[in-house]
């Protein structure tokens, strides 16, 4: 029988079998796994096969995992080649932002879709607490809005205080696995206990449960929505890691450079000083919006170091 990963606590984990029944499971021998490699075996979200093990106790054993759409990971502290799976199968990612009280800068948000891109997330933006925006902070919005919509994302304005936008997010919702993403304080637990009343989310850092205090482990956990879907929760995460790609990479994140980038002189154009850029070129036309580019060169500095 099929069953859904929802939460792993080191060697065990809650499973969701396909007649919608919660399991405890544990892995069976050696598990033969695609991809990559990955310092935990099964994450939350990933499809398994599962053989009933003790019908009493309600425990089964995993013995095979179906390939993964996709995933996010974390790269493991003290084995850099070694990543940890965080999350998997997932339908789209909501990054929760805000204009004021603080706002989020516009490179965190742009590090989130390039890893959205990078991972074959679907990205969407939900700016909240709408209601304490003023003139200039709606201006803000208005633009970030045209900029990104442009270039495709779904943005979204909100304010769980005032339920302004919220049906709509919950409508995105609706029979998807989403990761919700964004700093904390940004209203995350406010949006969710707006639409789906009672139910909480994790806020709390949980620490590494081998308690030997080497590092902090944060556990992803998957919750069902009352209407249908499922929410992933990443306490402690606050953003998507950069996914490992090259400087010569990382244009093809930027979905609007994307397209233009058979355009350029040389084919490992970095879109700096290169003579014939298309990328510059459209810059300067006003097809690739100026601050993106800034983004840009931002990351690709950081990737340089
Ligand atoms: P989380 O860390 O992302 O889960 O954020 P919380 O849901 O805990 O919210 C952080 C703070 O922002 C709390 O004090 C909330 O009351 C406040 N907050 C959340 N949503 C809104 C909103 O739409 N408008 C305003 N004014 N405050 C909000
Ligand atoms: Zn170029």
């Amino acid at each position: 029988m099929k069953a859904r990963v929802y939460k792993s606590t080191g060697s065990w984990y809650w499973l969701k079998d396909e007649a919608g029944r919660f399991c405890r499971g544990r892995i069976k021998g050696v598990l033969k796994i695609g991809g990559i490699t990955s310092t935990n075996p099964v994450a939350v979200g990933d499809w398994v096969v599962i053989e009933e093990e003790d019908v009493v106790a309600g425990t089964v054993l995993i013995s095979s995992i179906d390939d993964r759409h996709n995933y996010i990971t974390r790269t493991s502290p003290h084995r850099k080649a070694q990543h940890h799976i965080i999350a998997s199968n997932l339908d789209q990612a909501i990054l929760f932002a805000t204009i004021r009280e603080p706002r989020t800068s516009q490179g965190f948000i742009d590090r989130f879709l390039i890893s959205a891109e990078a991972y074959h997330i679907p990205a969407i933006l939900v700016f909240n607490k709408a209601d304490v925006y003023r003139e200039k902070d709606l201006e803000k919005y208005a633009e970030w809005e045209d900029m990104y919509q442009e270039i495709g994302y779904t943005v979204l304005l909100v304010s769980t205080k005032t339920g302004q936008g919220i049906d709509a997010v919950k409508t995105l919702l609706n029979n998807r696995t989403t990761l919700l993403s964004g700093h904390s304080g940004v209203g995350k637990s406010s949006f969710i206990n707006a639409v789906f009343p009672g139910f909480q989310l994790k806020t709390q850092e949980v620490s590494d449960w081998s308690g030997k205090g080497l590092h902090t482990t944060t556990f992803a956990e998957m919750f069902d929505l009352p209407e249908g879907g499922s929410i992933i929760d990443t306490p402690g995460i606050r953003e998507l890691g950069l996914v490992d790609f090259s400087r010569q990479e990382l244009s093809h994140y930027f979905p609007e450079m994307r397209a233009l980038l058979q355009e350029c002189q040389f084919n490992n154009c970095l879109h700096q000083n290169e003579p014939g850029c298309a990328i510059k070129q459209a810059v300067n036309d006003g097809r690739i919006h100026v601050d993106r580019y800034v983004s840009y060169c931002t990351l690709l500095e950081e990737i340089r170091k």
